[in-house]
């Protein structure tokens, strides 16, 4: 596996980068180990000062940093700003509402005397992050545990490593001490030796379900606490009161957004009979409106696929599902450019003995599935090996949220797209995985929650 940069609007190799080394790994263990030792107790405002510089630089450097991430995996150059810019405010959360998070809190005991929760740092953590949000998915780890105090070693995927470096170099530059975030380019097999390090108190992976079994198996073997956030086909529920045009509006943009390759964009939208044959044909239309070309260019809407490999799997999904009996509604053809662009594609008549059915197409491919009950809507919903989140839409807002609570996910939106903000719990259940990053949740994730009671 190598790091390596490679431009996939235009398949140019730009840079390839060495692998780590086992001593340098054991460099980095060490430092962080020295680090959380030193700095545990240290005033959590001196952190805060840190993580708010973390993001003026940021902002201060969103363009450069937005083009790093659009010439590495391909998204739109603006959705690299948006980004960036998500990645300052996370900081910033989690910079102003620490301190009151990580307070001591008094518990009611049944016990004589004074019960108390006290939150401490566990040690070095090791990051596996995705190339989809080169930033963001790393913030949501970094911010909550550099206020904590675990110092991290993150292991980015290998077609984004100047991103990677980069978001590194403005934590140091911010004021960040040696050692709380420490880019390295390591194989699979020094992620496993890191997490099999004593030194190493935790792991966290956003990812494919195979790289997080792989990961948890290596975790669960050496009891390390691990949060897994994986893979999704939420789904996209259209009731027959539903606002069409508004559901619809959100769902080609969700679809399409990110190139498709987001893991709670909707992937499967679920439709009642009543508005289907109209939400197809919308969707049909909004697809075919599409401008494909330079994701730097601002008049492009639909960027490349963030490399060959996974067009090519998307491609070979599709050809299955549509063998197995799918149809095809718009897309499916060869794109004439030389990067790796997807046409926007909507496949139907999908049933459950397609491998389609269950299958995350993880690029601009709609599966659209005609209902003719909410019941059946909630049951389609649930038959799915994925549970990371998802969206209804309804015209009585309080119906669409008692169908929410019975859809078997960790995030539900009703008449609204899934917003992911630092306030807001994020993490699924079933193949989705498990834990949740960001929020009061997230905060606590590698936490030594300790008791103490003083009689
Ligand atoms: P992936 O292959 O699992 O890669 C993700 C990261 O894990 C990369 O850094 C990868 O490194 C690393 N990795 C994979 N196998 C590993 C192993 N055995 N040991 C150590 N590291 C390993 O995932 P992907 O296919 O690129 O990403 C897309 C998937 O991520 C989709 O399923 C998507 O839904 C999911 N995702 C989930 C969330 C969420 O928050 N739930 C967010 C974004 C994406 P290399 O690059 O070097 O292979």
């Amino acid at each position: 596996m190598a790091y390596e940069t490679v431009n996939p609007f235009n398949n140019e190799t730009i840079k390839t980068y060495p692998n780590a080394t086992d001593k340098e790994l054991e460099q980095v263990l060490k430092t962080d180990d020295a680090l959380y030792k030193k700095t545990k107790k240290q005033d959590i405002k001196k952190r805060a000062k840190v993580l708010h510089n973390v993001a003026s630089a940021l902002r201060d450097n969103k363009d450069e940093l937005a083009k790093t991430a659009t010439i590495e995996m391909g998204k739109l150059f603006r959705e690299s700003q948006g980004e960036v810019e998500l990645c300052a405010i996370i900081a910033d959360w989690f910079a102003d509402h620490s301190e009151e998070l990580l307070q001591p809190k008094a518990l009611t005991s049944a016990v004589t005397g004074q019960a108390e929760m006290h939150y401490h740092a566990l040690g070095t953590l090791v990051m596996v992050e995705p190339w989809n949000f080169p930033y963001y998915q790393i913030m949501r780890v970094f911010a909550p545990n550099f206020m904590v105090g675990n110092p991290m070693i993150l292991k980015d995927a290998s077609n984004i490593p100047k991103s990677a470096q980069s978001f590194a170099d403005v934590i140091k530059e911010a004021g960040a001490p040696k050692g709380a975030l420490t880019n390295m380019f390591l194989s699979y097999n020094q992620v496993t030796k890191a997490i099999e390090d004593k030194r190493v108190q935790g792991v966290a992976l956003t990812g494919s379900e195979r790289g997080g079994s792989s990961v948890a198996e290596a975790a669960g073997k050496n009891l390390k606490k691990n949060s897994m956030e994986l893979g999704g086909m939420d789904p996209f529920i259209i009731l027959d009161d539903a606002d069409l045009d508004k559901a619809e509006d959100i769902a080609w943009r969700v679809r399409l957004y990110n190139d498709g390759q987001v893991c709670c964009s909707d992937k499967r939208f679920i439709v009642m009979d009543n508005v289907y044959d109209k939400f197809v044909a919308k969707l049909k239309e909004d697809f075919s409106k599409v401008k494909m070309g330079d994701p730097m260019d601002p008049s492009t809407t639909l960027a490349p696929m963030n490399s060959k490999k996974a067009k090519d799997k998307l491609q070979a999904q599709v050809d299955a599902t549509v063998k197995a009996g799918a149809k095809v509604v718009y897309g499916d053809q060869p794109v004439d450019l030389p990067g790796q662009f997807f046409m926007p594609t909507i496949l139907t008549n999908i049933d459950k003995s397609n491998p389609g059915y269950s299958t995350e197409f993880f690029g601009p491919v709609a599966s659209v599935y005609k209902v003719h009950s909410e019941q059946e809507a909630i049951e389609m919903a649930n038959d799915n090996p994925y549970g990371l989140g998802g969206i209804v839409f309804s015209g009585d807002p309080k119906r669409g949220a008692k169908v929410a609570d019975q859809i078997e996910t960790g995030m539900v939106f009703v008449n609204n797209f899934l917003a992911s903000l630092p306030s807001l719990p994020f993490g699924g259940v079933k193949g989705s995985g498990y834990g949740r990053e960001m929020s009061d949740i997230g905060q606590m994730a590698f936490v030594n929650q300790q008791l103490i009671v003083t009689a």
